[in-house]
């Protein structure tokens, strides 16, 4: 079954933000099974937030149905929404980030009966996690926020194996913030050093700063601070005349040990004590977020035990998430999925028995979870 959702979503041409009526499909596969929906509309992005409500804890499972642009589509094997089927793989855009996610726990829904759970159990699925993520989920949990709607687990969906479905999840996310600096100087002729100012030189102090600063030292579950320049330009193209400005672009990934105001005011110390004069510009798109291992965790934990044989450890790697979005109602957050290894690529792909494995695994936390809140 997870093999035809699959495809069935696949072949629904949803970028960003058209979702290119896979929302509808979801919303009557729930429908179905006693789910009560709910289409939450922001600008030009629709939302679906569906429930089957019971009396015990409420488990969301969080995924977004837009997919990133396919790119050159004659450079695919496959036509990217054709979802392909060549004996292994399903092959097209979003199989893997993340339809294929969907389509397991949609499946993996389908083998139990809702109605005999003792838990709660929703969807929240956006058609706006690739683009700018403002209209999408986030705009959800606020509205759940306002109607203290209390959510006690999430489940997302998102890309998280390296190798063997369900040998990494992951428990929170770093921050990303990114950085425009325009260097400004003046501009004169080369063979007059004295008459210029030029920016390529007082940046170069500046860079040897920012390349060789200590953020933090990360935590238990998180990588240090990294700092990637991503851009730098500057010069008007003749060898005897130095440039009025320059342009550095550059992009951190930061742990919860610093925030995204520190790195801000650390960086403006750093132009400040160099005396370099500029414009600077700050977009911090993602703060991280941290979910504390408890309840939740040990039942995913303990399904990919049964199902795979193997221990799984926790990792915040990987960019952002809406997991960021949704941390804000306080609850138990991992996120399990397929691989993320073709994501946003030509051909795209998830391998058929990947799909059958995680929607074992998805089917084995809806049991376990079931025994655990019993008692
Ligand atoms: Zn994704």
């Amino acid at each position: 079954m997870e093999i035809q959702i699959t495809q069935d979503l696949v072949r629904k041409e949803s970028i960003t933000p058209n979702d290119a009526g896979c929302l509808k499909y979801i919303e009557d596969f729930l429908s179905e099974r006693g789910f009560v929906n709910e289409t939450l509309t922001y600008g030009r992005v629709k939302n679906l937030w569906s429930i089957n409500r019971k009396k015990g804890p409420l488990l969301v499972f969080l995924g977004h149905v837009d997919v990133v642009p396919t790119g050159p589509v004659d450079e695919w094997e496959h036509p990217p929404f054709s979802g392909h089927d060549d004996g292994t793989y399903i092959i097209g855009r979003g199989t893997g980030d993340m339809k294929g996610g969907i389509a397991c726990f949609m499946s993996a829904l389908a083998r139990i009966n809702p109605d005999e759970l003792n838990f709660s159990l929703g969807f929240i699925i956006t058609s706006d996690e690739e683009g700018p993520s403002r209209d999408g989920t986030v705009k959800v949990v606020e509205e759940l926020l306002k109607r203290e709607e209390v959510i006690d687990y999430c489940l997302i969906g998102e890309p998280s194996t390296l190798e063997t479905v369900g040998d990494n999840i992951r428990i929170g996310r770093r921050g990303s913030i990114n950085i425009e600096l325009e260097v400004l100087g003046k501009q004169g002729h080369a063979a007059y050093p004295a008459r210029v100012d030029n920016p390529i030189h007082k940046v170069v102090p500046f860079l040897d700063k920012l390349l060789s600063e200590v953020w933090d030292e990360g935590n238990e579950h998180f990588p240090p601070t990294s700092l990637q320049l991503t851009n730098i330009s500057a010069g008007v193209g003749a060898h005897n005349v130095t440039p009025n400005n320059l342009h550095l672009k550059f992009n951190l990934r930061f742990s919860p040990q610093i925030t995204g105001e520190e790195i801000q005011e650390k960086i403006k110390k750093f132009l400040e004590e160099r005396g370099i004069a500029h414009k600077i510009s700050f977009d911090l798109n993602a703060e991280p977020f941290y979910s504390n291992p408890g309840t939740f965790t040990n039942v995913v934990q303990n399904s990919i035990s049964q199902i795979q044989g193997f221990n799984t450890g926790l990792s915040c790697s990987g960019g952002t998430s809406d997991g960021r979005f949704i941390a804000k109602t306080g609850c138990e957050i991992v996120e399990l999925g397929p691989k993320f290894e073709t994501i946003h690529k030509i051909n795209e792909k998830i391998e058929k028995e990947e799909l059958e494995r995680l929607t074992d695994i998805y089917h084995q936390i809806l049991l376990n979870l079931n025994e655990e809140t019993n008692n």
